[in-house]
């Protein structure tokens, strides 16, 4: 632990020997938003930095209680937590950088962080703020999610466009069938009426047009599923049942596929809800139990197994083949973007994957077998999921250690 009295006396010493003007040139230097308020909250001094930020002229907030800087739920809790900490020595804030909301003279809100000291001066307490303004990382920030969104959706687009031709043959099936189904109720009613049984043939026909309506169905069910992963769509968050979730991107998986391989399907039963981009973790096990196919296609007794389950808090999806494995000098450049070890293949599967399981506050990781045993790869989703924006928390909240 340094030793903050010392520290506060060096600043007074230097206090103590500069001009107030010298003081007031190097504050209104600095890059940094600096704000000084006395032990009532008033605002002391403003400088050059604070008034491009905020709007305001040092001469105008001059007096005014610093909570005039803060959205209305900080700004009401405030003078609270200065009494209260005038009364109790406990500090909510002093001494830690933190990212919070302040408020600009127009009343827009923009994002700070701040970090706040305290000083004993001859004039009493006065707290010492500074200030840097994020809105610029904050957009900085936000357009790279917003890249990084179209690139995930570029690869579930062209991961589809790889799969284009088992699902036209899977689309086919249903249509077919209604074609046939309905040519047979034509067939039947011409014979009906030849005969004179009109009424007998009416129940066939039904029969034959529910079993129609019932592919139709599923062709539509289909389409549906691809659109909802070509869709444009901002990343979400939905609270979902894992299981369900991961049944449903094997199902699109194995669309056309060998039926010589065997897909086994190993779900923890109770798993708790958790809140993830439901689109994107589907696209990850996709992607896996994709690279887990083509691995074992053609092998005799090829095998995938996708399992779920819990793992402290952490919800779990592992997709193990038994196919080759990767070879040692592979796993360091697996899940780097444009490595493939295919020649059709555009080697961003596994960099996507991660990248997806991370932002998700979870990862991808390996077990890459080989020597016999096939690949495992693992994906990790925590139960309780990352706070999505810091800038939602409190302007003031409790220090974690005193
Ligand atoms: P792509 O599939 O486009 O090549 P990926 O990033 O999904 O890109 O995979 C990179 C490489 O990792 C693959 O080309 C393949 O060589 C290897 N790989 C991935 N999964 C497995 C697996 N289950 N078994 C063996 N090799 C694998």
């Amino acid at each position: 632990m340094h030793d903050r009295s010392q520290e506060d006396d060096g600043a007074r010493v230097v206090l103590g020997s500069v001009s107030d003007a010298r003081w007031a040139s190097i504050l209104n230097t600095a890059v940094d938003g600096i704000i000084v308020i006395d032990e009532d909250a008033r605002i002391m001094i403003f400088n050059r930095a604070c008034e491009r930020m905020f709007g305001y002229s040092a001469a105008e907030v001059a007096g005014r209680n610093v909570s005039l800087l803060m959205p209305p739920e900080h700004a009401q809790t405030h003078d609270a937590y200065l009494s209260s900490y005038r009364r109790t020595g406990h500090a909510k804030i002093i001494g830690i950088g933190r990212e919070v909301r302040a408020r600009h003279r127009d009343g827009t809100f923009f994002p700070i962080d701040l970090s706040v000291g305290e000083a004993e001066t001859p004039d009493g307490r006065q707290f010492v703020g500074i200030l840097r303004d994020l809105t610029s990382r904050k957009d900085a920030e936000r357009r790279l999610n917003e890249l990084q969104a179209d690139l995930i959706r570029l690869a579930r687009v062209s991961a589809l466009d790889e799969m284009g031709s088992a699902l036209a043959h899977e689309l086919n099936q249903p249509l077919t069938a209604i074609m046939l189904y309905l040519q047979a109720v034509g067939r039947e009613f011409a014979r009906a009426k030849e005969a004179g049984h009109t009424a007998e043939a009416d129940g066939r026909a039904e029969a034959i047009l529910e079993k129609a309506r019932r592919e139709a169905h599923r062709a539509g069910s289909i389409i549906q599923r691809i659109r909802s992963l070509v869709e444009k769509r901002a990343p979400e968050r939905k609270e979902v049942e894992l299981n369900a979730i991961v049944d449903d991107a094997v199902d699109l998986t194995v669309i056309g596929q060998d039926r010589n391989v065997t897909i086994l399907r190993d779900y923890q039963a109770g798993l708790p809800l958790i809140s993830i981009d439901p689109v994107q973790v589907q696209q990850v096990v996709v992607n896996l139990v994709r690279n887990a196919y083509e691995a074992v296609k053609g092998r005799k007794g090829g095998r995938i197994v996708v399992s779920t389950g819990a793992e402290d808090r952490y919800l779990v999806v592992a997709i193990e083949d038994n196919g080759p494995g990767i070879p040692a000098d592979k796993v360091s450049e697996l899940f780097q973007a444009f490595k493939t070890g295919k020649r059709s293949g555009m080697g961003l599967g596994l960099a996507i994957s991660r990248t997806i399981a991370q932002s998700h506050g979870g990862d991808l990781t390996v077990d890459p077998g080989g020597e016999g045993r096939g690949a495992r790869f693992l994906i990790r989703l925590p139960i309780a999921a990352p706070a999505p924006d810091r800038l939602e928390q409190e302007w003031t909240r409790p220090r974690a250690s005193g």
